[in-house]
């Protein structure tokens, strides 16, 4: 199973999953034409895309669905919370337990998050974004994983030191917010003992920076592993499972 993304960060999120023949993009929160140009960077195309899964309904998640999916002829896989906050107007597929689409094994696993918000355990890998905490499922889940793409969205630091409003601040900080460097480094040192990737992404562009990720991880993760901290403004790829 190979692993690529489309794009990453709060302006934007998108991840292509391949598998004999089958392709899944997990959201597709940038514009049609743009994941389109990701896509053909990746040596791929809209084209191939089987399914999309989407994790909740925020416009960096969402912005393209809409446009791919009836242009290509996509359906839309979501839970019935995700799709209550939506204004699709295209082929949906509501799932409520465990799935399949060809050879993946789709397991939807909700996150902490300020509206009703889905991660992913597809075959061996683990897509965790948009949480505020590390829930008891995701921990239980990551032991289980050979690849994970994990969000590390803020400096603690730099979110409380920075220029945002109180009243923001405090949503991120809070549990149903996004997850910080430290806690995302945590839950690899603690859980992640059968992975042999990890991709830290959704990084904020206004309380973190990639050598922050970095230098967080490197303290807090002491087994060997090799990891990548994703551009908030290109594609990146390709890992293997
Ligand atoms: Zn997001
Ligand atoms: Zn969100």
């Amino acid at each position: 199973m190979q692993i690529s993304v489309v794009a990453s960060g709060s302006n934007g999120n998108s991840c292509l999953i391949e598998n004999k023949g089958t392709s899944l993009l997990i959201d597709a929160g940038k514009s049609c034409r743009e994941i389109e140009r990701r896509l053909n960077n990746l040596g791929t195309s809209l084209e191939n895309v089987n399914a999309i899964l989407l994790t909740h309904a925020h416009s960096d998640h969402i912005a393209g669905v809409d446009v791919i999916s009836r242009r290509y002829n996509i359906p839309v896989y979501l839970s019935k919370d995700v799709y209550e906050q939506t204004n699709l107007n295209t082929k949906t597929k509501i799932f409520s337990k465990s799935f399949k689409i060809n050879n993946l094994k789709i397991k939807p696993i909700q996150t902490s998050h300020d509206v009703p918000s889905t991660g992913f355990k597809i075959n061996d890998f683990g897509i965790f974004t948009d949480t505020g905490i590390i829930t008891k499922e995701i921990e239980k889940i990551t032991p289980k994983l050979k690849g994970i793409l994990l969000e590390s969205n803020h400096d603690i630091d730099m979110l409380i030191n920075g220029s945002y409003p109180a009243f923001l601040k405090q949503r991120i900080l809070s549990d149903r917010g996004h997850l910080s460097n430290i806690h995302a480094s945590e839950l690899i040192e603690k859980q992640g003992k059968n992975l042999n990737f990890a991709l830290l992404g959704h990084l904020s562009a206004n309380n973190n920076t990639v050598r922050i990720v970095k230098h967080t991880f490197e303290t807090i993760v002491k087994k060997k592993l090799n990891y990548n901290v994703l551009s908030r403004e290109k594609e990146s790829g390709v890992w293997d499972i």
